[in-house]
Parts: C-alpha cells; structure tokens; sequence
C-alpha cells in the first residue's frame, strides 16, 4: 500500500504515518523524490482499508500497489532509479557499457583485455571466477585468485569490476573485492543468495532466468530491494525458445515492458542471448534504441582460444567498432555513454 502525502505535507505528518505503519507490523519505504514523498507500507496489507491512513492529516492519497512486486514497481518509485557505480551512475541518462571476458583466465589476458575495453568506452569490466558450467568437468573459475587478478585490472584502469556471485559463502570474500555482483540466469531464483545480496549495499546487476518470465525477474528484484539494499539492475540475457539459430532468443520487447513496469535501470547481454559474435553488434544497437540502460558484452582478446564462451565473444577491434556504433544510438535517443575518470597515459603506455 503506499500513502501519497501532499505537497506541503510538514515532517510531522510524515512521521504520524510512518509510526502507525510500524504498530501495524508493516515495514516502511519512504521514497522521497522530487515530485511527491511516498511511504510505502510493505507486508501483508489486503486486509487493512485505505480509510485507516486517509483520515491522518497530510495525507493526498492511499492507493494499492495491484503487482506482487512493490518495491519494484514503478507505481510505487515513478522516477527512475540511479545505481552509483564508482564514478558513474546506471539508470540515468547516459549507457553503461560494460565489458570483459567470461571468464577470468590469466593475469595478461585480463590486463589486456581491461586495456583494451577501456580504450574502446566501457565504464566497468566483467570477468567470472565462478563459472556456472552445465558440466562439472568444465572450467569452473579461478576462484579468489581471479578476483586478485580483477582488483590488479582495476587498478590499472579505473575500471570497477562486476562478478558474478554462485552461493551466499561466497559472499564475505567476495564483498572485499567486488564493485558489482553479478546474478547470473541459473541462480534468478536462488532465494537464499538474493536475501544475503539484500543485506549489503552493494549493487547488484541480476540476470533474468533461462525461463523466467518478466513478473518472475522483478520477483527476484524484490527479494534483494525488500532486504534494503535498493541497488539493482536488471539484466535480460536471452530466454530459451524453440529457435536453435542463436544460443538464447534476444527478448527485446522485455526492455520497453521493464521500463514500464518498474523504476530500476535495464541492460541487456547481447552476448549470451545470440551466442555469435557476429550477432553482438546488431543485438546491442537494438538494445539502446528500444530504450535499454547499457549492455554488458563479453570480449576476449583471443576469442578462439577462451575457456568458456569463445564463439561469442568478440575481439577487442571489432568491440571498439561496436561501442561506436552503440554511441550513434544512444546520441539518437538524446543519451550519452558513460565514462569513469581513468587516467591512461599513452606515454606510458599504461593506466596510472
Ligand atoms: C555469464 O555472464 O558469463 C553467464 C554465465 O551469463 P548467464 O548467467 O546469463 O548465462
Ligand atoms: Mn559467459
């Protein structure tokens, strides 16, 4: 339920509202934006009538939030949420471009690739050091070491780093280290990982499940927002379809329906939802123009020799045509591209 106060409601009406929610037993959400302040009460709430918050004084409006989601949805925050990200912000008006390998694999080919996606426009680095491989036997990550070797790339570039995160006994080590967690699709729904993600402050950019519907995605947003951490970004990454042609099918249309439905930034995975990297560039244009946040594109610095996820990943040239590309878009749709404020030194040969 959320109670709208007028305008000119004072402090002390807020404050009035706020006490009779908590002797409900209801937890509280105040959003204050510039418009109006909105207190939401978040629990089970069906039974009580809107008239019990109606009569308090400073009170414009009391109206039911209808989505299962509510902390989530945009009827609830109608402004768009900003994520901070060190030296940016996701969900405002300029993209996000992040970009690395799938797998982090050897200091140089993280370094290098660091490097290069820098130089091109990206504004994060990606790398997994827990891979969620579909055979036991495949690569499953360096572990503790690859993030070593994420924080060295870091360091050297400016870059923030987003992981991916498989379990909650990963969380406490991997907090000393991370920018951004990563949700990946298999784990959208791992409840007890999205409840210890909702205890940190950390931002969190949560994949949409291989079969996961729209309403289930911002179900698992809700998990993490409801813990209190309001940090979040959605990811779409392709859904399973009868379509064999390309690894995933690219559901372009969930872009405009998130916007829609919830006030948390969108990106959009044009690597793991075609599969091909002769795909990526178009996928990724597509993105931006329907309205998407960012992208987050694996590349690699010699895709033909990657542990996991060579066959889309696409080389440092042909990303930095891409970034171009994707530029020209986001320009068309009045944005920008975000940038953090490295300090490359091309005398050096190296980021200071
Ligand atoms: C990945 O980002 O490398 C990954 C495993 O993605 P997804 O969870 O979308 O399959
Ligand atoms: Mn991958």
């Amino acid at each position: 339920m959320m109670i709208i106060m007028k305008a000119n409601a004072t402090p002390q009406q807020t404050e009035a509202v706020i006490a009779q929610i908590k002797e409900m037993g209801l937890a509280v959400h105040l959003s204050q934006g510039v418009e109006a302040t909105i207190i939401g009460a978040i629990g089970e709430t069906h039974n009580i009538p809107t008239e019990r918050f109606e009569s308090f004084d400073g009170v414009e409006l009391v109206q039911r939030i209808t989505q299962p989601y509510k902390l989530a949805s945009r009827q609830f925050h109608p402004e768009d949420s900003l994520i901070p990200v060190d030296g940016f912000n996701v969900g405002g008006n300029e993209i996000a471009v992040i970009a690395g390998p799938c797998s982090v694999e050897s200091r140089s080919q993280i370094i290098e690739t660091a490097i290069a996606v820098k130089e091109a426009g990206a504004c994060a680095l990606r790398g997994g050091v827990f891979k969620p491989r579909t055979s036991p036997y495949a690569f499953q990550g360096l572990g503790e070491e690859g993030l070593e070797l994420l924080a060295e790339a870091r360091e050297k570039t400016g870059l923030p780093i987003v992981v991916e995160i498989m379990s909650q006994v990963q969380l406490d080590m991997m907090l000393k280290y991370v920018d951004v967690f990563q949700v990946g699709a298999r784990n959208m729904q791992n409840f007890n990982l999205l409840r210890a993600l909702g205890e940190t402050r950390t931002p969190v950019l949560l994949k949409r499940g291989l079969s996961a519907s729209v309403e289930e995605l911002l179900m698992s947003a809700e998990y993490i927002l409801a813990g209190g951490n309001q940090r979040v970004m959605l990811c779409e990454r392709g859904i399973r379809t009868f379509e064999t042609s390309t690894r995933n099918t690219t559901d372009i249309n969930s872009i405009p329906v998130l916007k829609n439905l919830t006030h948390l930034p969108v990106i959009l995975d044009p690597s793991h939802s075609t599969g091909h990297a002769n795909y990526v560039a178009a996928v990724a244009r597509a993105a931006i123009a329907a309205g998407a946040d960012g992208i987050i594109v694996e590349v690699h610095p010699d895709p033909a020799k990657a542990v996991s996820d060579g066959k889309q990943s696409l080389k440092p040239e042909a990303f930095a045509a891409m970034v171009k590309q994707v530029g020209q878009i986001a320009q068309i749709m009045g944005r920008g591209v975000a940038s953090v404020q490295g300090q490359y030194s091309p005398v050096k040969q190296g980021w200071a």
